[in-house]
């Protein structure tokens, strides 16, 4: 089932017709209404009229997220503030909050955005939806909820925490479908359990999971506790919020972009040069229907690349892949990306290591190498009787980490592995990656 067919399934060239007219008159707008974009045009050497089509994004400037917090709070409005119904931010982790203001058709079209989202996932008019996104400043919350109302379904607005009350509502009013981040759904389920309950005799038939990386073992993980269907949906409040792509339930794979309202692109971070399709890079998103706050080349800080080939589910509108880490995070390590969330699915994933990991780059001449460092499981330890990195077993599960490794990564990673406990703990935030070389990416 689709919720817009003509506009899901609209052939390439229409689409592309579509959003060459609305970034025509995106840019102009933001030009003539928002002097913080003609101050940026203006510095770049760009005119409006330099945009014809979406080929002509690349002439663009970016934005970022700074800007968002140097013009707060209303700085970035291309409205008059009165005609602002709704203001949502993200949390400030340094100092102000990033505020984000819709207009009432810029609602309006964040629930259709949402509301097709929650169809693409396997959701249904009439569903119980039970969400658990929180509701206020995030746009989780709201934006589930405004998206799941405008598809005619029946909306729990639990909002987070409470795990009993999450296990009570779910039992009592069996919900067909579930939206949350999903390391908190993985909790409801193992209180579940210690309640002597089965997660999966509770009828969920689909999540719908976000706002925090996951991996393809969370999902497995996930789908097996409830029995359900886990999409993956991506979105932030600089851009609109969740809905801007979702995975479908066909093909359940890669994320279908809302191509009608957002133009998205990847770029490389280092050099900022546009990325041919398929490669890994830096999620740039533009918007192409917002009132309020229309965003230019926004730079999401992001990493994921585009899946070219169309989906199984008749939907042509651009995937998204999986969300691999952040360009804070990534390392390039002879010239390849290289992300630790990719390693970490590695580790997780042999059965004789703990999930206690480091990562060491350096430059030995001038070349870099990377070595992880991982820790084996007491059980594997206590099975070799003495511990020591020549031995047999040792050297075996050395060799085969570093053939997944490679597979993985596509670059040769050295391993040396530890006894239970030598490595040290984290306090709070785990240290994972020592960097000797400082190459991170300049920003
Ligand atoms: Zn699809």
């Amino acid at each position: 089932m689709m919720y817009q067919p003509e506009l899901e399934t609209m052939p390439r060239e229409a689409l592309r017709r579509l959003q060459s007219e609305r970034l025509v008159e995106t840019v102009q707008r933001v030009y003539e209404r928002v002097p913080f974009y003609r101050r940026l045009f203006d510095h770049h050497g760009v005119k409006p009229e330099d945009i014809r089509s979406v080929d002509d994004v690349v002439k663009l400037p970016f934005t970022r997220k700074k800007d968002f917090r140097e013009q707060y709070p209303f700085g970035m409005l291309a409205v008059d503030r009165t005609e602002v119904v709704r203001i949502h931010g993200s949390s400030g982790t340094k100092g102000k909050p990033t505020i984000v203001g819709y207009t009432r058709r810029d609602i309006e079209n964040w629930s259709e955005c949402v509301a097709r989202a929650i169809v693409t996932a396997g959701g249904r008019p009439g569903d119980v939806f039970h969400v658990i996104y929180g509701y206020g400043l995030f746009t989780g919350g709201l934006g589930f909820h405004y998206g799941a109302e405008r598809l005619g379904m029946t909306v729990v607005p639990v909002s987070g925490g409470n795990t009993p009350r999450q296990v009570t509502l779910i039992e009592d009013l069996r919900p067909r479908g579930i939206a949350g981040t999903p390391s908190y759904v993985l909790n409801i389920a193992e209180t579940m359990r210690q309640m002597g309950k089965d997660p999966a005799a509770s009828g969920v038939e689909y999540g719908i999971f976000g706002a925090e990386p996951w991996s393809e073992e969370m999902r497995r993980t996930l789908e097996q506790a409830f029995g359900l269907k886990a999409m993956d949906v991506y979105g932030l409040s600089e851009v609109m919020g969740p809905g801007v792509a979702i995975e479908c339930i066909e093909a359940q794979e890669g994320l279908h972009v809302a191509e009608d309202h957002f133009l998205v692109e990847v770029i490389d971070p280092a050099t900022r040069n546009p990325l041919p399709l398929g490669a890994t890079g830096e999620l740039v998103f533009t918007s192409l229907t917002k009132e309020a706050l229309p965003v230019i080349r926004y730079r999401t800080g992001d990493v994921a690349s585009l899946i070219p080939e169309p989906c199984r589910c008749g939907r042509t509108h651009v995937r998204m892949s999986r969300i691999k880490g952040r360009i804070d995070d990534m390392l390039i390590i002879r010239g390849v990306n290289v992300f630790p969330s990719e390693m970490e699915a590695v580790v997780l994933n042999i059965e004789e290591l703990a999930p206690h990991y480091q990562v060491v780059v350096d430059r030995v001449g001038t070349l870099d190498t990377i070595t992880l460092l991982a820790e084996v499981t007491e059980a594997f330890a206590g099975a070799i009787g003495d511990f020591h990195p020549e031995h047999e077993a040792v050297l075996r599960l050395t060799h085969r980490v570093a053939e997944a490794l490679k597979h993985t990564l596509g670059v040769t990673t050295e391993v040396r592995l530890c006894r239970p406990g030598e490595l040290p703990r984290s306090e709070g935030k785990a240290v994972r990656i020592i960097d000797k070389r400082q190459l991170y990416p300049s920003r």
